[in-house]
Order: C-alpha cells, then structure tokens, then sequence
C-alpha cells in the first residue's frame, strides 16, 4: 500500500517538488524498500543521460576553438616566411641569388598557404582521409606550379630542353640541387605537414 503512494511521490521528489514532510518519507522509504529504491534510480537516470550529452557538446566547442586557431596559426607562420622570402629575395635582386630565395621559402610557403583555403570547405569531404589527402595533393600541386611558373619567370636554362646534352644535364642537377635543396626540403616539409595537420584538425571538427 504504502509503496503505491511513494511511487506517485517518486518524480516530484526527484524533481524537488514536493513538500519537505513527503520528501522525507519517499527518502526513509526507498532506504529500506529495494523494489521502490529500485523505481527510484530507473527515474534518475534519465537526468544523467542529459548531463553525459551536454559533455560532448561543450568539448566539441573546445575542439572547434582549438581547430580555428590551429588554422590561424598555420596562416600566420606560412605568411610570416613568405614576407621573409619576399624581403630577401628583394635584397638581391641580381646575379646567381636572383629567384633563390624564391624557390626557397616563398614558393614552398605559399603552396601551404594556398592549400589551407581547402580547410574552410572540410564539409564537402567524405572522410578524414579524403580530407587529409586532398590536403596534401593541393599543397603538392600548387608549389609544383609555382615551380615551374618561376622555372620561366627567372628564365632558367633547365626549362629550355633544346639546349640541353647529357654532360650539361647532369652538371645542371648538380646545380639545381645545390640551388634547390632548401626548397626541396622546405616542399617535402609542408606536404607532410599539410596531411598530419589537416587529419588533426579534421579530427578536432569530429570528422570520421
Ligand atoms: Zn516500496
């Protein structure tokens, strides 16, 4: 009989809506009585499936947060070595060091500059793979361009196969890879860089 009465009592008592005497009974009840005390945490629990889902979507604004700067930072230190590049490239603008350090930072920055516009459209992309992927295979292309775009602009014999023997080719790698090899590294640097940090940050967004 008794147990009938606490089991209407239960909600409000959880809800703390009832009045102090009956919140009393309910909680003496359910100290001896397992079948209500039963009842009693099945109603509660509900209220902590709330809180374990409210969790994720404070933290998924934390990862949000963290994702943007982790981009702004990226912006920022790719465009901090292309104003270097830029300003010590403008320091020797003739002889054998015209382009160096053109080749050297600015182009190899700017490709990771220019593909990290791709991680404003993350959404578009199926998986975190294809995501991080793409990343890299944009920040690949876009340096490789640039290459060859500086390979004309800086009117470099390699571009100019018509000239070019055996002896003079090989002694042009060797040149090309004491003049590039800044460059080269720089490029294999961001390219890996862009397909570890885009999976980080695709992970940060929630993206499987
Ligand atoms: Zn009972």
């Amino acid at each position: 009989m008794e147990c009938n009465i606490i089991k209407d009592l239960i909600p409000l008592y959880i809800d703390n809506c009832c009045s102090e005497e009956s919140a009393e009974i309910v909680k003496k009840h359910i100290d001896y009585c397992p079948k209500c005390k039963g009842m009693y945490e099945n109603m509660r629990t509900p209220s902590d499936i709330v809180h374990t889902v409210s969790a994720p979507t404070k933290l998924n604004r934390i990862n949000d947060w963290r994702a943007s700067v982790l981009q702004s930072v990226l912006l920022f230190i790719s465009f901090a070595i292309i104003t270097a590049g830029v300003a010590l490239e403008a320091a020797s603008p003739t002889g054998f060091t015209n382009g160096y350090w053109a080749v050297s930072l600015v182009i190899p920055a700017t490709g990771f500059l220019l593909s990290l516009a791709n991680w404003y459209f993350i959404r578009i992309y199926k998986s975190k793979k294809n995501f991080s992927d793409c990343s890299f295979f944009t920040t690949l292309v876009i340096t490789l361009l640039s290459y060859i775009w500086a390979g004309f602009h800086y009117e470099w014999d390699v571009f100019d196969f018509t000239k070019i023997n055996f002896t003079d080719s090989l002694e042009i790698i060797v040149l090309s890879v004491r003049f590039f090899w800044i460059g080269l590294l720089l490029t294999i640097i961001f390219c890996t860089l862009s397909k570890i940090l885009s999976n980080k940050y695709a992970k940060m967004l929630g993206k499987e």
